[in-house]
């Protein structure tokens, strides 16, 4: 079985001539198939415009679908408090089964207290939070608001919450490790390691060091498979994490069993 966490619908350069959020759907149920994938996670934006849609826009077009589940994207900029209401009426409604921090895409820390309702909620309701770390695939983005140790601060001040640490953090993977040893609330998936396909030498690298990270913080039930399609390809994902050596029993964790648990799939 396989769980991808992490995916995104909106019409990135790589599907420019994919003008509707239907079509794009419709590809990721291909790619889901072809590549054996059972269920996808799709998170929302941190802003709503032709490119891309807003969150109730995915929730309506995926009722069609069982193989897939929103995570909502959540900003201090472009929500508002009404908006935030109506997330938390989805929430109990089980239509969204987690919210997403855009740290660095948005310029605010994420232990910032302006983002403390996403995590009162989150905690009120029992769901993770995720939060970008790493490299911003706009160069608008400002890397010190999106560097994995500031989720340190946000996992000891809100210890309830359970955070996922998108990325791993690239390229400051090391301080994501530390953070995902040292607080028992903080989760992590390997998406977006990549634009596109990874390539024979950069592969190995990010093979080695997510190695390092997983012999560093310890038994996998932190971690979780994402990829970040259509940023970087299923496929190519998949040949990565065959190539990772690790134990049967952390594979099974790692490919969906942790994802299913943090998110309730059912
Ligand atoms: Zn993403």
């Amino acid at each position: 079985m396989i769980i991808d966490c992490h995916v995104h619908v909106n019409q990135y350069e790589l599907l420019k001539n994919v003008s509707s959020l239907e079509e794009r759907l419709n590809m990721l149920q291909i790619e889901m198939a072809s590549n054996n994938v059972d269920y996808a996670l799709i998170l929302s934006s941190y802003k709503v415009n032709s490119e891309r849609p807003s969150t109730k826009q995915i929730i309506d077009a995926i009722k069609k679908y069982d193989n897939l589940g929103v995570v909502a994207g959540v900003t201090v900029d472009n929500h508002t408090d009404e908006e935030f209401q109506l997330y938390k009426q989805w929430i109990r409604d089980g239509l969204i089964k987690g919210l997403k921090i855009y740290a660095g895409y948005e310029h605010y820390y994420p232990y910032d207290e302006r983002y403390n309702r996403v995590y009162d909620a989150c905690q009120e309701f029992d769901i993770p939070v995720m939060i970008h770390t790493g490299d911003t695939y706009s160069p608008t983005g400002k890397l010190r608001y999106s560097r994995p140790l500031n989720l340190d601060d946000v996992a000891v001040e809100h210890p309830d919450v359970k955070i996922v640490l998108c990325h791993l953090g690239n390229p400051w993977i090391q301080d994501a490790q530390e953070v995902i040893y040292k607080n028992h609330n903080v989760y992590a998936d390997i998406s977006g390691l990549v634009v596109g396909d990874f390539d024979h030498y950069f592969e190995k690298m990010m093979k080695e060091k997510v190695a390092e990270l997983i012999n560093y913080a310890g038994e996998p039930r932190y971690l979780m498979y994402g990829t970040d399609w259509p940023i970087s390809t299923m496929d190519s994902y998949l040949n990565f994490v065959a190539k990772l050596k690790i134990k049967k029993e952390y594979r099974d964790l790692l490919m969906y069993q942790n994802a299913k648990d943090l998110f309730r799939i059912s």
